[in-house]
């Protein structure tokens, strides 16, 4: 929370109830729609338009404190970007996104570099399957 505040003071943004609604919301949970966190904060923040929140998360996202993700499902989910980097797996079924650790990202990049020389300099995926309850109901 202190560094989000700092970053919207050092380039010269207030910081508002809505923008520190809005990073609560994700200090909560992640991978949130902007949806979902306009249904979230209705009660407590009538006055907050669905707008507002994209408007929002859109200038969060340009300040490095949100990061926007894309799963194909026709809207961005947002999480802290303050957080471990890390790679999703999205269950196919019941939409839910599962964290896996960089460091398999990072071996599986080394490995490519070993055999084709490519040096990666980013690397974000996304896995597309079914989590370990779905999988089990089968
Ligand atoms: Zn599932
Ligand atoms: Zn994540």
């Amino acid at each position: 929370m202190v560094e989000f505040e700092r970053i919207l003071k050092d380039r010269g943004y207030r910081l508002t109830n809505q923008r520190r609604a809005v990073v609560r919301e994700l200090e909560g949970a992640r991978h949130l729609s902007a949806e979902d966190i306009y249904d979230r904060l209705r009660e407590e923040h009538p006055e907050l338009g669905l707008s507002t929140v994209y408007r929002t998360l859109d200038l969060l996202t340009e300040l490095g404190i949100v990061r926007k993700d894309d799963f194909g499902e026709g809207y961005s989910r947002y999480e802290l970007a303050t957080e471990r980097m890390h790679h999703h797996a999205r269950c196919q079924e019941c939409g839910r996104v599962i964290e896996f650790n960089e460091e398999l990202m990072e071996y599986l990049a080394l490995q490519v570099e070993r055999e084709t020389g490519f040096v990666t300099d980013w690397h974000e995926i996304t896995l597309y399957g079914r989590c370990a309850e779905c999988a089990a109901r089968d």
